[in-house]
């Protein structure tokens, strides 16, 4: 599908950050270094302006990579506005930032709002004290839920990030933070499973032997829960797992679900739990079948039958005793048929 939707993203690594969270290393999950300034901004939207193919609709300038609004003032005001001449010239069409929920005030909003801000993304991790204690975050799930009501107050968009997996953090603790942010009314949702980086201090804990991470598998199972909870809420999953590491800094990953094609593993186990639980049904309703055909949808055929194959494999197995077939057809949702 041609893509109708560009950021013109900048990092801004750990700035804002007054302290520094057990699992973060912005320099390796971003490969950036150094502070972006302003003439690097305008070269670099002008190179992303003079790419754009016809067919994009939404342009954003984001800022990502540290708290946005934990920088200087005068810090935010530069960045702002540079961004804020392209959005008055119609040349871009929003402008997105990500900070933290305890560096978010009606004196910090007014000042994104005069600017032409239109997203804010906040890192809210979990939605357990405890976990957010472990991770040594400094702020609470009560500094979530301020922030979050007065984002939307102000009239941004909401998106709010979630790492499943922090020490302290479970299974149920990570579901009912989903349950949770879904009361928050986002407009959309990023999932980073918790991956252990070089030079963390959760690096230490694991080689301490007090952190495990959580196994690829248990990442995907988590994760196909939560993209549940929020799909089935009408809230958009944006991400989920890292972006893809640059090679110069793939070894910075010591250990955890980390998959380039994280998001891709996690659709691919939601459709195939949604076609095991509708030929249960269908045979619960219908005796006697030995064959059954099930024809998927070709837009979305790729997560239904999941990398190489591998869902179908598990299905048949499953349902041993009866023929599955199955085909990729132009139609918007799954059919079978006896
Ligand atoms: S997670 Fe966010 S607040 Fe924590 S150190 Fe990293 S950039 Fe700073």
């Amino acid at each position: 599908m041609p893509k109708t939707h560009v950021t013109i993203p900048f990092f801004i690594p750990h700035s804002g950050c007054r302290h520094r969270c057990v699992f973060c290393n912005q320099i390796y999950t971003s490969n950036t270094r150094f502070l972006p300034n302003e003439e690097y901004i305008v070269e670099k939207i002008e190179q992303y302006l003079q790419t754009i193919k016809p067919g994009v609709n939404h342009i954003e300038v984001a800022f990502f990579g540290g708290s946005f609004t934990g920088l200087d003032e005068a810090i935010q005001q530069q960045y702002l506005a540079i961004a804020y001449t392209y959005l008055s010239l119609h040349k871009i069409h929003g402008i997105r930032l990500s900070t933290r929920p305890d560096y978010i005030n009606h004196k910090t909003l007014t000042l994104l709002r005069e600017y032409g801000v239109t997203t804010v993304e906040l890192g809210a991790q979990s939605m357990h004290d405890d976990v957010l204690q472990q991770a040594q975050r400094g702020h609470t799930v009560q500094d979530t839920l301020n922030a979050s009501k007065l984002i939307k107050e102000y009239g941004f968009n909401l998106i709010i990030q979630l790492m499943p997996g922090l020490p302290c953090d479970s299974f149920e603790k990570s579901i009912e933070t989903a349950r949770k942010t879904v009361l928050l009314y986002p407009d959309g949702v990023r999932i980073y499973p918790t991956v252990v980086i070089k030079d963390t201090q959760l690096e230490t804990l694991y080689k301490e032997g007090k952190y495990i991470p959580l196994s690829l598998d248990e990442a995907i199972e988590v994760c196909t829960y939560m993209y549940d909870i929020f799909t089935s809420n009408n809230i958009p999953v944006i991400r989920m797992g890292l972006h893809p590491f640059d090679d110069a800094v793939a070894d910075t990953i010591i250990a955890g679900p980390y998959h380039p094609s994280f998001g891709y593993l996690v659709k691919s186990r939601y459709f195939r739990n949604k076609l095991e639980n509708n030929i249960k049904n269908f045979l619960q309703n219908n005796g006697n079948i030995r064959t059954l055909t099930i024809k998927l949808p070709q837009y979305k055929s790729a997560e239904y039958y999941g990398p190489h194959k591998e869902n179908i494999a598990f299905l048949r197995n499953i349902f041993n005793t009866i023929t599955l077939q199955f085909y990729s057809a132009d139609i918007d949702d799954l059919e079978i048929y006896g």
